[in-house]
C-alpha cells in the first residue's frame, strides 16, 4: 500500500541538501482488520504544519515514518462487530487518528488525551487506505465534500482550543497565526459572540482571509507595533482570551503582554523541544491572574467538530490539492508557504463512485 512518509529526518527547511529531511512515497504492508475495526480508502488527507516537525524527528527517528492524520474517505470493509455507528460499507467518512482505549486510567479519568495506548491505532493515512477501530470513524454529513471532510481533524483541534479558552460571550480574542487552525480558531470564537476579534499574522493574504471569516481586526506583527494596536483595539484593557495558532517562539512571549488581567493564553501549537519562554511569575501570574494552557490532542471534541464543519468558511483551505504521486512536490508547496493548506488525494473515489461531490 503506497503510504506518504519522511524517508530522511532533517529539517525539510535545511539550506544543505546533505541534511534536509526527506519524504517520499513508500510501500507499507496492509493493516490487518480486526473485528471492531473499519478500512477506509482514503480520498484527500491535508499536510498538516506538524508534519514537517515528523520529518525532524519530534516523535521518533526510525524512517520510514508515515505520515498523515487529517483525512477523509469511504468506508471500503467493515470487520464483522464493527456496526455499533451504523456505519455501511461506501459511507463517506472522517475522523480521529487517534483511538482512545476507554481502559486505561486516564481514560477512565476524564482525560482520553493521555489515554495509555494511544498509539495503537495511530496509522498513517496519507496512504491508499487506512484501518481504524470503528470509534475512530465519523459518517460525514450529506452537505459536506470528501475535500471539506478531511478537514475534521483540524476542526475538532480548533474546537478543543475553544474549550481551553473557557470563552463567555462578549470576551474579547485574539488569534496570532493565520494558518488552518488560526482560522479555523477564528470562525470558532466568532460562533463563542467573541468581540474585538484579531488576527495577528505576517503574511498579508492570510490576514485578508482572516477578514473574510470573521475577524474585526488584523496586526501585522513586523510593520505594526502589536502591543499599541492591541491597546487601541481593547481600550488598553488587553485580549480576555489570546490564542496562539502560530507555534513561533518569536512571537509566543509577546502574547502574554496583549492579555487582559485575568484572562487566558492557550498555546494551541506545536514548540520545539528545546525552547524556554521566559515567563515573570510576579508581573503574570500573580498581579495578572492569566490562565495559561495549552493543546495535545482533542478528545471529546469531534461530535462537535462535526457539527460546526458544515457552517465553517474553509474554500482557501481546500485550493491546492496534489496526487499522491506528487507528494513530494505538495511538501515543497507547503514548506513554501504559498497556500494556507496543502491537501494530497489519495485515491480518486469520487469518480469512481461516480459521485458528483466537488
Ligand atoms: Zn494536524
Ligand atoms: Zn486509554
Amino acid at each position: 500500500m503506497r503510504t506518504v512518509a519522511v524517508t530522511k529526518i532533517g529539517s525539510l527547511r535545511d539550506p544543505d541538501e546533505g541534511a534536509r529531511g526527506r519524504i517520499g512515497v513508500v510501500d507499507f504492508p496492509d493493516q490487518p482488520l480486526g473485528p471492531e475495526d473499519v478500512r477506509i480508502r482514503v480520498a484527500y488527507a491535508a499536510i498538516c504544519g506538524s508534519d514537517p516537525h515528523l520529518a525532524e524527528g519530534f516523535f521518533g527517528t526510525d524512517v520510514p515514518i508515515g505520515l498523515g492524520h487529517e483525512l477523509s474517505g469511504v468506508v471500503e470493509a467493515l470487520g464483522e462487530r464493527a456496526v455499533r455507528n451504523g456505519l455501511r460499507v461506501g459511507d463517506r467518512v472522517a475522523g480521529n487518528f487517534l483511538r482512545f482505549c476507554g481502559t486505561c486510567r486516564p481514560c477512565q479519568d476524564g482525560r482520553q488525551q493521555f489515554c495509555e495506548n494511544i498509539q495503537e491505532y495511530n496509522r498513517p493515512g496519507m496512504a491508499e487506505t487506512v484501518t481504524w477501530h470503528e470509534s475512530q470513524v465519523y459518517r460525514l454529513p450529506d452537505e459536506v465534500s470528501l475535500l471539506k471532510g478531511c478537514l475534521l481533524e483540524p476542526t475538532s483541534v480548533a474546537v478543543r482550543i475553544a474549550d481551553k479558552t473557557r470563552i463567555r460571550v462578549g470576551d474579547r480574542v485574539a488569534v496570532c497565526g493565520g494558518g488552518p487552525i488560526g482560522q479555523l480558531a477564528l470562525q470558532v470564537m466568532r460562533m463563542y459572540g467573541a468581540t474585538s476579534l484579531t488576527m495577528i499574522e505576517p503574511i498579508a493574504e492570510r490576514r485578508e482571509m482572516a477578514l473574510r471569516h470573521g475577524a474585526q481586526h488584523v496586526i501585522d506583527p513586523v510593520s505594526e507595533n502589536q502591543f499599541a494596536r492591541a491597546d487601541e483595539i481593547t481600550d488598553g484593557r488587553g485580549y480576555d482570551v489570546v490564542i496562539d495558532a502560530s507555534g513561533s517562539v518569536r512571537a509566543v512571549r509577546g502574547l502574554l503582554d496583549i492579555a487582559a488581567k485575568g484572562g487566558t493564553v492557550v498555546y494551541g501549537a506545536m514548540y520545539p523541544h528545546d525552547f524556554e519562554m521566559p515567563l515573570g511569575l510576579s508581573d503574570y501570574l500573580y498581579l495578572k491572574e492569566l490562565t495559561l494552557t495549552g493543546v495535545f490532542v482533542s478528545p471529546y471534541a469531534f461530535p462537535r467538530a462535526l457539527q460546526i464543519l458544515p457552517h465553517l468558511e474553509v474554500d482557501e483551505l481546500t485550493a491546492a490539492v496534489f496526487d499522491l504521486d506528487d507528494a513530494v512536490a505538495a511538501f515543497e508547496a507547503h514548506m513554501s508557504g504559498r497556500h494556507p493548506k496543502v491537501i494530497i488525494r489519495c485515491n480518486d473515489v469520487e469518480s469512481a463512485a461516480g459521485e458528483g461531490t466537488p
